[in-house]
């Protein structure tokens, strides 16, 4: 029975590109839900866009030297540009610095204050005197209240993620100046969540306990045990949508409350540029509105915004909030500050074509249930071992075959024995199988079903063993060429939701253009021939579906990771303490001299030390320098250094080094050289 859907991916902050961790936890299993859907004859809205407000955005802007409008437009078109890359077939892509939306959310925002649903109220906010404007969420950094976490936000810890007022945090601190920052009185709106407190309760705690998922059921309960209260719709800043209402001057919509309804602005343009009405798919009751999210967001999708829409009155309430969990990448938390993350662009550029297979292997490991790790060696092995040896060694072997045996056409089979039979009906039961996880919200359980589906295929094809049959008993093989072939129509059906750039490979493969019919998601249970007996597939040598992915390429990726690791470690040394002043003549006691390194050898049995032969003007020298894991003997000899030439000698594993060169570390750790490498400065010359 086909049915109406509006389904919404959360919209992605533009102040940087996206990473596998929001491809896992949103995109690709809304993308799932939604080409499922289609593929079952049921009527989609998928949609989404670029969340443009808030403050980091600002940040930003000041940062680089910008406007707020060029980090997002040039972020916005990032995004944009990956979401089509990965195939994630949004109906509409849109962006909340659109007027449709500026539009859309202010007369949201004029109807609950019509309705008298928000709170006015004058309330101390944070202040910075120095940069004299007021500090909301992001401008603010201290303790949270809940953990003790050091760094979290005005608005939300991302240690323990609780959302909270940015007074509640314990001993704040300016973003901007670093200052303790005053507080100040100001008027804003709230929305009262207490008093939509037994909706809620109602609406999720008793109608939800089945369906919804325990990890967004459960913190949704906590959330609502621990007492809700009224939130701050408006906010002092230049970057936003403008308070439409008097005494709104120099206000701004809150990001959190305008960015929700970009939903419902985005379904709008849509339905103007198809023709739809948009109202169909927010105000019917059969409409059944799912919401794909991270858990980071179960507050603004289960509490916030549908408090706002049962106070508006004329929406409906989403039907789930499929959240998932956070994916870690090799151990690692995901970070955009510290760069530690796949990022799509460069993922493409890493492996281009590949969109199925980091798609497949996000899937076949999302953090459906709990935080799970993304590592190489797993998308590694999801390839060459699932991928490459199940699904398309089955695909390669049936094309090839069904060219060489029969010049391309599928060939009438004969007398069908029990295992073609059972095989056939094994295939049929899939959809049902493959839906039923899909609707439960189960996409890493529906990506292993249809991959069992290609190992049914393989298993057949190898215990069948056509190729063995041809030379003895050409019916036979007719029959399993003929049985093989359904099945890889069926996967190329089935594929469709997890897989889109494949299963249009697969289709051009078995033409499956020149069918009669589109196959259908139901046909392939309900249809005993998918593929008649005399129809044509590609001609020539079939385009491999996937191909092996070599250690090196996965250890190229292990290694950009590294550097990213070391250059973190970099960044965050702490930088040692002045130490204690000495005098101009403490200094002058230093003799410092400019010289070069005349030979280097490795000192036996060490791994730290060379021995080195340095000209310092004065004379040629021994010295002992423990730098051997970051320079071999030939890396140094010629160098220009900086010798400390009147350090008493000491002896190091029996050898007397007399005096010392001057060392340094570059940004990732590695140790330099302080290096007077200039033109004409002599061996001997004092350093002062
Ligand atoms: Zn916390």
């Amino acid at each position: 029975m086909s049915k109406r859907y509006t389904i919404t991916a959360a919209l992605p902050y533009t102040n940087g590109p996206i990473h596998i961790g929001h491809l896992a936890g949103v995109y690709v299993p809304a993308d799932i839900y939604s080409r499922y859907l289609r593929l079952t004859g049921n009527d989609v809205a998928f949609i989404c866009g670029s969340d443009e407000h808030g403050v980091p955005i600002t940040i930003k802007a000041k940062k680089e030297g910008v406007t707020p409008q060029d980090i997002v437009d040039k972020y916005h078109a990032i995004i944009k540009q990956s979401f089509e890359d990965f195939g994630i077939s949004f109906d509409n892509y849109s962006r909340t610095s659109a007027k449709i939306h500026h539009d859309t959310a202010s007369e949201f925002f004029k109807t609950l204050y019509d309705k008298n649903e928000f709170v006015e109220e004058v309330s101390e906010q944070l202040y910075d005197e120095e940069a004299n404007q007021f500090l909301a969420d992001r401008f603010v950094i201290g303790t949270c209240p809940k953990c003790g976490y050091e760094e979290a936000y005005g608005d939300q810890c991302e240690n323990c993620g609780t959302s909270h007022n940015a007074t509640d945090l314990i001993n704040p601190k300016s973003a901007i100046t670093g200052n303790t920052p005053t507080l100040k009185e100001t008027k804003h709106w709230f929305l009262p969540l207490n008093k939509h407190e037994e909706f809620l309760r109602e609406w999720i705690l008793k109608g939800h306990k089945k369906d919804w998922k325990p990890n967004v059921y459960g913190q949704v309960k906590s959330w609502i045990d621990d007492g809700l209260r009224p939130r701050a719709v408006t906010r002092d800043l230049d970057w936003g949508i403008p308070v439409p209402v008097e005494g709104g001057e120099g206000k701004v919509l809150y990001v959190w409350f305008d960015a929700p309804i970009g939903y419902i602005s985005a379904t709008k343009e849509w339905a103007e540029r198809v023709g739809k009405n948009w109202e169909d798919y927010w105000k019917d009751e059969d409409t059944k509105l799912v919401h794909f999210i991270g858990k980071d967001n179960i507050v603004f999708h289960c509490i916030i915004f549908p408090s706002m829409l049962k106070a508006e009155g004329s929406y409906i309430l989403p039907d789930n909030v499929p959240a998932n969990e956070f994916l870690n990448l090799e151990g690692n938390k995901l970070s955009t500050s510290k760069n530690w993350a796949v990022w799509l662009p460069e993922y493409l550029e890493d492996f281009p074509n590949q969109q199925d297979v980091l798609r497949y292997a996000l899937t076949a490991n999302a953090p459906e249930t709990k935080d799970n790790d993304f590592t190489w060696k797993d998308f590694q092995a999801r390839n060459n071992n699932e991928l490459v040896a199940i699904f398309g060694n089955f695909i390669n072997r049936v094309a090839v075959l069904t060219n060489k045996y029969y010049n391309g056409e599928i060939p009438q089979p004969a007398e069908f024995k029990a295992i073609d039979e059972e095989t056939l009906a094994a295939v049929k039961a899939y959809p049902a199988v493959i839906a039923s996880s899909i609707e439960r919200y189960r996409f890493r359980e529906g990506s292993q079903e249809l991959m069992n589906l290609a190992r049914l295929g393989n298993k057949y094809l190898a215990d069948e063993e056509p190729w063995k049959t041809i030379k003895t008993d050409e019916e036979r093989t007719k029959t399993v060429m003929f049985v093989a072939l359904q099945i890889a129509s069926a996967l190329a059906v089935l594929s469709e939701p997890f897989l889109p750039f494949t299963s249009s490979k697969l289709k051009s493969i078995l033409n499956h253009a020149e069918l009669d019919s589109e196959l259908t998601w139901e046909d392939i249970s309900t249809k005993d021939v998918l593929l008649p007996a005399g129809h044509s597939i590609q001609s020539g040598k079939p385009e491999l579906l996937f191909s092996k992915i070599e250690d090196e390429t996965i250890q190229k990726q292990l290694d950009k990771l590294e550097a990213s690791k070391k250059a973190n470690e970099a960044a965050n040394k702490k930088v040692e303490p002045q130490k204690e002043e000495i005098t101009f003549d403490d200094f002058t006691k230093l003799d410092l001299r400019v010289g070069t390194i005349l030979e280097a050898e490795k000192m036996p049995k060490t791994k730290k030390l060379l021995v080195l032969k340095v000209d310092t003007g004065i004379d040629t020298r021994t010295i002992v320098s423990g730098i051997a894991e970051s320079f071999s003997p030939e890396d140094v000899i010629g160098k220009r250094v900086t010798v400390l030439v009147n350090l008493a000698p000491r002896k190091l594993r029996g050898v007397e080094s007399q005096g010392m060169i001057l060392m340094t570390q570059d940004e990732s750790g590695n140790l330099v050289f302080v290096n007077p490498n200039i033109e004409g400065v002599a061996n001997g010359l004092k350093i002062s």
